[in-house]
């Protein structure tokens, strides 16, 4: 019996791989009302609507993807609500955070927000919250934007490839952290220094690797540091590429400084020598860098100095990204990656030894945390929500870019095997499918709904 309600559960779904945030054992996951009731032995006896037994198909926390541009409004034709969130869920993430550029407005205000909002409700098949951003002239703006619902703001140190979203000089990043300090918020940054990013020699994918190297990131990562350390706001790095960059991060957080950074599956995956020539599919901002780097940045991500990996799904249509030209300096940057983030990151995962339990630590604890979204999303415990995935470790299938719902059938891990395949989902105890009803709700910081 249900203490809550009285009622019976109406839900257990048992596995004997459950990834819970001590490890990964069997276990039977109780759901009431949408939200996780208890977390019981395999064998339990419940008496639920519904019994759902895995056998040796894994249980995930529905991951959280706190980095992805949706495009919408303004680029649907690049991405879209629909179109991502169905890819999202296809992949075992069940909350997306959606970032504030790429989308017309931009929203970095409240009137952007609210458009945004509009034309995401009732298109989305899973949870989905949203970025403000942090540009020139718009500090005022941040605490009512936050008022209004975003989780946080995004700011870029460099040109962001978008004119109406303009960087925030060394000042600039300042004043709008000084903002945020008394908040929580984070303010997450693309952290590239303009002054060390060179045009590139040449349009093959070396020259281009050249043009961005490490220390453009290590430069911009110094700023933030001090930034931080100045205003005691909170400071995460987004798509940390350069692994060199561990050991200033690792630093700035053994003093105390409020600092946090995600990777990418692409940087994980891929190195910049295994990139075919021309395949601007595979061209991002920072870089894919070389083999040796990959290394560095998985041991920063096992040693915790990375906390998570996010998707950075970036996607643009095939135009944009000059498949036909293949040159790497006028493609738009930017790999679409939400349907395989999974699969990619445990193909590597799993060889290193490395557990379930992990993967829902960068995958869905870390940027639940990194969201606010901490006391309803990021892991199996009672009274979160009830967003699972069950998760077929062992087996395997072959990417066919075509065959993914991202809106643009462009994707650098086109023909590659990757290990891991989604299953089943929950969302809130509801079972769901990328073409069944839309029941994503929009969620504002602390993890209550945006209308509410
Ligand atoms: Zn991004």
């Amino acid at each position: 019996m249900s203490p809550a309600t009285g009622a019976h559960p109406d839900l257990v779904v048992r596995s004997a791989q459950v990834a819970l945030g001590d490890g990964v054992r069997p276990a039977a996951v109780v759901v009431h009302g949408g939200k996780i009731e208890s977390v019981l032995e395999y064998a339990a006896t419940v008496r639920a609507a519904s019994d759902v037994d895995l056998g040796d198909v894994a249980l995930l926390p529905g991951l959280v993807d706190s980095h992805v541009h949706v495009n919408e409004p303004g680029r649907t034709e690049w991405e879209g609500f629909a179109s991502a969130t169905a890819a999202a869920l296809a992949g075992g993430i069940t909350t997306i955070c959606d970032m504030p550029l790429n989308s017309v407005p931009v929203t970095t205000s409240v009137d952007a927000l609210t458009a945004k909002a509009e034309a995401a409700r009732g298109q989305c098949a899973v949870d989905v919250a949203f970025w403000g951003g942090a540009v020139p002239g718009n500090a005022g703006h941040l605490r009512p934007l936050l008022d209004a619902g975003v989780i946080g703001f995004k700011c870029f140190l460099i040109d962001s490839g978008i004119p109406e979203f303009p960087p925030l000089d060394r000042d600039g990043l300042r004043s709008a952290m000084r903002e945020l300090s008394e908040t929580g918020a984070p303010m997450i940054v693309h952290a590239e220094d303009p002054r060390e990013v060179m045009q590139p020699s040449g349009p093959g994918y070396d020259a281009f690797v050249a043009s961005r190297p490490p220390v453009a990131e290590r430069r911009a990562i110094e700023t933030v540091v001090s930034a931080a350390a100045a205003t005691g706001a909170r400071a995460h790095i987004v798509h940390l590429a350069a692994g060199e960059c561990a050991a200033l991060i690792s630093a700035a957080q053994a003093s105390g400084i409020d600092l946090t950074a995600e990777t990418c599956p692409h940087y994980l995956f891929f190195a910049a020598e295994e990139v075919p020539a021309g395949h601007t599919e595979f061209k991002c901002c920072p870089p894919v860098r070389y083999a040796p780097n990959r290394e560095a940045l998985w041991r920063a991500l096992e040693a915790g100095v990375i906390g998570g990996v996010v998707s950075d799904h970036s996607p643009c249509t095939v135009e944009e990204k000059r498949l036909a030209e293949g040159d790497f300096r006028t493609a738009w940057g930017g790999i679409a990656s939400l349907q395989v983030a999974l699969p990619a990151v445990w193909s590597v995962a799993r060889k290193r030894g490395r557990t379930l339990a992990d993967i829902a630590r960068w995958m869905s604890a870390f940027p639940a945390s990194l969201a606010g979204l901490s006391d309803s999303k990021g892991g199996i415990f009672p009274g979160a929500d009830a967003d699972l995935v069950a998760f077929d470790a062992t087996a395997a299938f072959e990417v066919r870019a075509a065959d993914l719902r991202h809106k643009n059938p462009v994707s650098p891990y086109d023909g590659r095997t990757l290990a891991g395949v989604v299953r089943r989902t929950w969302l809130r105890g509801t079972e769901v499918t990328p073409d069944g009803p839309r029941h994503g709700r929009l969620l504002r910081r602390g993890g209550t709904e945006l209308d509410a």
